[in-house]
């Protein structure tokens, strides 16, 4: 019997067990089970433990399934052309599945799994690779589209050309990295890094996340007629697969166990738990009801692959995502309304515990509302991570722009002055090199909040990239602006960000112009950054400038 989406409750789980009960009372074991079969992406690992767990705790028999789950991996196709071809009912896909949507296939995403994607880049610590701008020039691996997409468009976003890079197509051996064959490798954060770790071989992550770059993986599928005909089998195979993942991520030890046992006993009891906890932080089961999509989420994601030329605007989702059909509900009522009746005709002590179930559903109910109510805040919590940047607690690139965006408006529209300041440390590095990267992250972050804490609340400020900041500044004129931009200056020479190392800054100071956007307000500010640079570092320059822009 399904039943609603379990949430992480203890008090929830029960009640999703009572309506297992309660299904399995009505439809017993009377009824054959319908076969239906699951193809996953990948072979067996714990990327997909929900799916063993509902079948290995029961979940799909109860729910009158009886799945086989089929493993994916080298020389087997795509699932996506597997279930196309109607050779499967469901497939766990990634986020392109929407591509081929929007090329007229007819798929559903049911559910998906991974609210964040794995794929990063995986560089060796040692290499002086740090963010997408350092793959300038260097041989970088990519997997095949469209899990390239997210490397290109983190690239894209950040001003780099692929063209700028050797990428070849990724050998999807991790070794090749440790041989120097390549300088980035393109895979999983949840798999490779335990693997490097295994040989100790220190590496470091370039992570599409920290760009802006959010994609869901391993999102569960189905065919629009598979859905047609069968939405109740749809609807309570979405249910316990759900239902499972609560299980599996609940108790990641015996998933773990279990999967070594039964599915992947070539993968070592500490690779799984890796990969578990790896892949938890992805699914994010405290934070979001497991499986939610967002359609505002995965418009962003069709933009990013229209932007790539993997498919064409204009986006249209109708009926790609699926929405849970109110019919289920009838039938459960129905079936608890039957329940109920036979129990009362049968046995007093069955009515008696019919009472019992009846306040249960109804406490379900309550914790429906309170489960969204979290929803909500759980989203809002999403679209923090997304407008923060990790390292320092600023914003982000893209938080920055539609915050300057709507200042710009306002200037115009009021004729206020407005001002932008355009940071980045100098021979930064040198502090790379000399201390470490570690001891470079704690004077980014340390600057970060420095510099913060000497603005007002109206001011914003913003890790543009690297150990570049932008500092926007609404009400104020250039020459005020440069004063600011000379305090900070003046602060960093008098107090060292972190004890022994001297860390000065240069700033380019713009003060916007009536009708000028964003971008040629930045391009004059980095233009005097650029001035500031040549002419010695540690100094502010500004624009206009007496004498014009240099060359
Ligand atoms: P300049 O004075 O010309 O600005 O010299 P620079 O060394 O600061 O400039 P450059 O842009 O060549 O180097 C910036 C360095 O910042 C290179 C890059 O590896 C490092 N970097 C970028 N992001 C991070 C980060 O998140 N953490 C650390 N520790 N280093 C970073
Ligand atoms: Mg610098
Ligand atoms: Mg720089």
């Amino acid at each position: 019997m399904p039943t609603q989406v379990p949430h992480c409750s203890a008090r929830k789980r029960g009640s999703l067990l009572i309506t297992w009960l309660l299904g399995q009372l009505l439809a017993g074991d009377a009824l054959a089970a319908e076969k239906i079969s699951l193809q996953l992406r990948w072979l067996h690992q714990f990327q997909f433990a929900g799916y063993y767990m509902a079948q290995e705790k029961g979940f799909y028999r109860q729910a009158g399934l009886d799945v086989e789950i089929r493993q994916g991996g080298p020389g087997i196709p795509k699932p996506i052309d597997t279930l196309l071809a109607g050779q499967v009912d469901f497939a766990v896909a990634n986020s392109g599945v929407v591509i081929a949507r929007m090329s007229g296939k007819p798929i559903v995403a049911l559910a998906a799994i991974m609210q964040s994607s794995p794929i990063v880049w995986i560089v060796k610590a040692d290499s002086d690779i740090y963010t997408p701008q350092d793959l300038i020039g260097k041989r970088a691996m990519l997997m095949p589209a469209p899990e390239s997409t997210e490397l290109l468009i983190t690239l894209a976003r950040e001003g780099v050309d692929a063209e700028q890079i050797q990428i070849e197509p990724t050998s999807f051996n991790p070794q090749d990295l440790i041989d120097g064959k390549t300088d980035a490798y393109s895979g999983y954060s949840s798999n490779e890094p335990f693997w490097l770790k295994q040989r100790n071989v220190d590496y470091r992550l370039i992570n599409p996340r920290e760009y802006g770059v959010n994609y869901y993986n391993d999102v569960l599928t189905t065919r629009e007629a598979v859905l047609k005909e069968r939405p109740e089998q749809v609807e309570a195979f979405v249910q316990a697969s759900l239902a499972g993942w609560q299980y599996a991520l609940e108790n990641i030890e015996e998933s773990v166990q279990v999967i070594h046992t039964r599915y992947a006993s070539n993968k070592s009891i500490e690779h799984l738990r890796f990969e578990a906890q790896e892949l938890k932080k992805l699914i994010m089961p405290d934070f979001i009801q497991i499986g939610h999509m967002n359609p505002g989420r995965w418009e962003t994601i069709a933009r990013n692959y229209a932007e790539l030329g993997l498919m064409k605007d204009p986006i249209k989702l109708d009926g790609f995502i699926y929405s849970r059909k109110q019919p289920t509900d009838n039938r459960l009522l129905y079936q608890v309304m039957a329940g109920a009746l036979l129990a009362l005709l049968i046995l007093a002590g069955v009515a008696l515990r019919f009472a019992h179930l009846t306040r249960r559903l109804r406490q379900e109910i309550r914790l429906r509302s309170q489960a969204e109510a979290e929803l909500l805040n759980s989203n809002l919590q999403l679209e923090t991570l997304a407008n923060t940047d990790l390292l320092t607690g600023q914003l982000t690139r893209r938080k920055f722009e539609e915050v300057a965006d709507r200042e710009l408006k306002r200037a115009e529209r009021y004729g206020f002055p407005l001002s932008l300041v355009f940071m980045d440390i100098d021979h930064f590095k040198w502090v790379n090199d000399q201390h470490g990267h570690e001891v470079g992250d704690l004077v980014l972050s340390t600057l970060a909040l420095r510099v913060k804490s000497q603005l007002r609340e109206s001011e914003s400020l913003c890790r543009w990239g690297g150990e570049e900041f932008i500092i926007l500044m609404p009400h104020v004129g250039l020459e005020q602006a440069c004063a600011i931009a000379e305090k900070l200056r003046a602060m960093l020479v008098a107090q060292p960000l972190v004890e022994q190392i001297r860390t000065t800054a240069s700033f380019g100071v713009a003060q916007w112009q009536p009708g000028q956007d964003l971008s040629a307000l930045m391009n004059y500010a980095d233009k005097m950054l650029y001035r500031a640079k040549q002419l010695g570092r540690n100094r502010v320059e500004f624009y206009p400038l007496a004498g014009g822009l240099p060359n």
